[in-house]
């Protein structure tokens, strides 16, 4: 029994550690497999993506890391990839790369007048100016941007992996009120889930803000997975570490909900194809 996990940040973007270090926790961990997936460059200045040069510098490292490694554990070489209509760069232009998966995950919500996007996981206060600078003081506006954004996202561009779908909610404080209970947020989600449907993508689910103490819940929400689960969409559990040590962060208790929601298999690359693989609440059951 062993875990695996596609969402790793190296000290390419913004993890500690270099990719040997958790190639070799993962060995520890005894995982069979290990995606790495580095914030790709976005045309603008931010304090953890990628630049260019990195880029090619980790696509280089991670292939080696492949060489080396390659009889103990299969790992897969892939990038995060961001969305903010007519900015970022299209999903084949990182595809043309030679990566094994995409994550595309979206982090920006609305552009400022100056032309930079708003960071939507960043500082709660940078949220409140975009919320006041953007959207006129709307909070709601600002989530129903977001989501309309990832619906965007999903229709233009080509990914394998639906990253963190409802960040947005560790904004959801007192001076910025949204329920995630009212009709027009679960409207939101339920749009999102029938095109994720659609595309036949896979749904993260992320449990580095149970690990990082800033949510109590995974991204996507218990009452979202729920549908997921009744909608026969495919789910793959992440830590997006951005350290050795979180490599599985809190998988066994999420395994275990996920398992009492009725899950039984992730969707993962496994000897170089998607399969679903079952697991319980103890690890994966490889066959
Ligand atoms: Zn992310
Ligand atoms: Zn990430």
């Amino acid at each position: 029994m062993s875990w695996v996990n596609f969402h790793n940040h190296t000290k390419y973007c913004d993890g500690t550690s270099d990719i040997n270090d958790y190639v070799m926790e993962a060995l520890k961990l005894k995982m069979k497999a290990l995606g790495f997936s580095g914030h790709a460059p976005v045309p603008w200045k931010t304090t953890w993506n990628m630049t260019d040069e990195n880029l090619e510098r980790y696509l280089n490292d991670v292939a080696k890391a492949k060489e080396l490694f390659g009889n103990e554990i299969e790992i897969y070489r892939g990038l995060e990839i961001d969305y903010v209509p007519g900015r970022t760069h299209h999903s084949s232009y990182f595809k043309n790369m030679g990566v094994d998966f995409l994550i595309a995950s979206i982090h920006f919500a609305g552009v400022f007048e100056d032309g930079i996007p708003c960071e939507m996981d960043g500082p709660h206060g940078l949220f409140l100016k975009g919320v006041r600078e953007i959207f006129g003081g709307d909070s709601r506006a600002m989530v129903e941007h977001y989501f309309h954004t990832t619906r965007q996202m999903i229709d233009s561009l080509d990914f394998d992996i639906i990253g963190h779908l409802d960040k947005i909610k560790i904004q959801n404080r007192p001076e910025s009120p949204f329920s995630e209970n009212e009709p027009w947020y679960k409207n939101e989600i339920l749009r999102t889930l029938e095109k994720i449907k659609q595309k036949n993508c896979i749904v993260e689910v992320n449990t580095r803000g149970l690990y990082k103490g800033v949510c109590s819940e995974t991204y996507p929400s218990e009452w979202i997975l729920k549908i997921v689960y009744e909608m026969g969409i495919p789910i793959v559990l992440s830590s997006d570490s951005h350290a050795p040590a979180e490599l599985n962060g809190f998988f066994p208790e999420v395994a275990q909900t996920l398992y009492n929601t009725g899950f039984r298999v992730f969707r993962i690359l496994y000897r170089g194809a998607w399969r679903d693989v079952p697991f319980t609440p103890r690890g994966m059951e490889w066959v």
